[in-house]
């Protein structure tokens, strides 16, 4: 019999990042002290973002010396920095083992790398982050599908990215904060961990983020949408539709032979939308394939009866068999749209020049002698 791995070798400091208050209360509970210690840490952690128990001065000293040695905060670590010419950086992560306290088998999950992108803008940052390493979905004019899924990340490793895009910028911050759930990976296929992490990120305690900036995309998965539907807190719903009939759409994006067009858009109609919302279509436009006057005229059909967006995003090129759209179809495209009454806006990615676009996050490395690049070492 193969010999184990000692049981201390598999114990890891504590990882508080991603832990909701009631679990931070349980945990202080659980070292003998008093339950709102763990609002205080809350606090410290998302509102304040303090990440070294030292500088938590709510806490008392001892307390403090106390977590240095039995818990941890453990961030992300950068490894590389692309930085763009339009002022995009894409963040290469790396994450460590998951954090002991995790069901059982989760201690023995790989170590992964991820992507997050930051994109400043006059008055606002967004970021982009990633919820699982890699997708299993397997959309074939997306590149980060080539890596498959290679794991599902954590609530700490899911806020844990906003928290280190804003600690990197810390000083060229603007007031508000816009977060989008389009990096690597389908939120949906990741439903607890993602949620949980929502929860942080939209707390009037903890990040105090608004739910109207806060953007979670799907390919479409139906039970995930429906299981939203029914959460008090929850962020506003993008859906990639990117296609106009089933033929087509099963043709790029095998989910649909399981979630197809008619169950979607009715999941889509039966969604609670609050009265400030309404839904986003995400239609990445691939030269000659799903381009046409015809596509447009059937999206206006698909998307009748729903309060509704559409964002018209141009292809991102990358090794992929698939061509840039040409810009007289693009705008013929959103015009069918917009004289349907069907709001459309073309989106141009940000970050093309360093891979950071929509469907570019496959961990491409450029050249080394690339200017903008910056390693981290670890
Ligand atoms: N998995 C989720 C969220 C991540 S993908 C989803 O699919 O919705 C975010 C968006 O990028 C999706 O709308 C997807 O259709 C789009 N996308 C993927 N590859 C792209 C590419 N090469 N060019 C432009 N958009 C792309
Ligand atoms: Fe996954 Fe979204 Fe890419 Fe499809 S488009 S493979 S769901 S990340």
């Amino acid at each position: 019999m193969a010999s184990q791995t000692p049981e201390s070798a598999l114990i890891r400091p504590r990882n508080l990042l991603g832990k909701s208050p009631e679990e931070l209360r349980a945990f202080l509970e659980s070292l003998g002290e008093p339950a709102y210690r763990g609002a205080q840490i809350y606090h410290a952690l998302y509102a304040e973002r303090r990440f070294d128990f030292a500088n938590m001065t709510n806490l008392p000293a001892k307390l403090r010396d106390r977590l240095a040695r039995e818990a941890a905060i453990e961030l992300p670590r950068i490894i590389r920095k692309h930085c763009s010419d339009d002022g995009t950086i894409r963040y290469v992560l790396a994450l460590g083992p998951p954090p002991k306290d995790s069901a059982a088998d989760d201690r023995l999950l790989p170590s992964a790398t991820i992507e997050t992108v930051f994109m400043p803008e006059e008055n606002r940052q967004t970021i982009c982050i990633s919820t699982q390493a890699g997708c299993a979905v397997d959309c074939h004019f997306c590149l980060t599908a080539t890596l498959g899924l290679i794991r599902n990340l954590t609530a700490g490793e899911i806020i844990g990215q906003v928290l280190l895009a804003l600690e990197d910028n810390r000083s060229a911050l603007k007031p508000q904060t816009n977060v989008v759930l389009m990096g690597q990976g389908e939120p949906l296929l990741n439903f607890e961990p993602v949620v949980a992490s929502i929860r942080i990120l939209l707390d009037p305690n903890g990040m105090t983020v608004s739910p109207k900036h806060v953007t979670l995309s799907t390919s479409g998965i139906v039970p995930g949408i429906e299981r939203l539907a029914r959460e008090k807190v929850r962020p506003k719903l993008a859906i990639s539709l990117n296609a106009s009939s089933n033929e087509q759409r099963n043709e790029i994006m095998p989910i649909n032979r399981k979630y197809p067009l008619e169950a979607l858009l009715d999941a889509c109609r039966r969604y609670p939308l609050r009265p400030w919302e309404h839904l986003t279509f995400e239609y990445v436009l691939l030269g000659e394939f799903n381009d046409s006057i015809d596509d447009a005229r059937r999206v206006v059909k698909l998307l009748a009866n729903l309060r509704a967006k559409v964002n018209l995003i141009p292809w991102n090129p990358g090794d992929l068999p698939y061509a840039k759209p040409d810009p007289a179809r693009i705008e013929a495209f959103r015009k069918i749209l917009a004289d349907k009454d069907v709001r459309a806006f073309v989106r141009y990615s940000r970050g093309q020049d360093v891979m950071a676009a929509c469907g570019q996050l496959a961990l491409m490395e450029m050249g080394a002698a690339t200017s903008n690049l910056t390693q981290i070492s670890q």
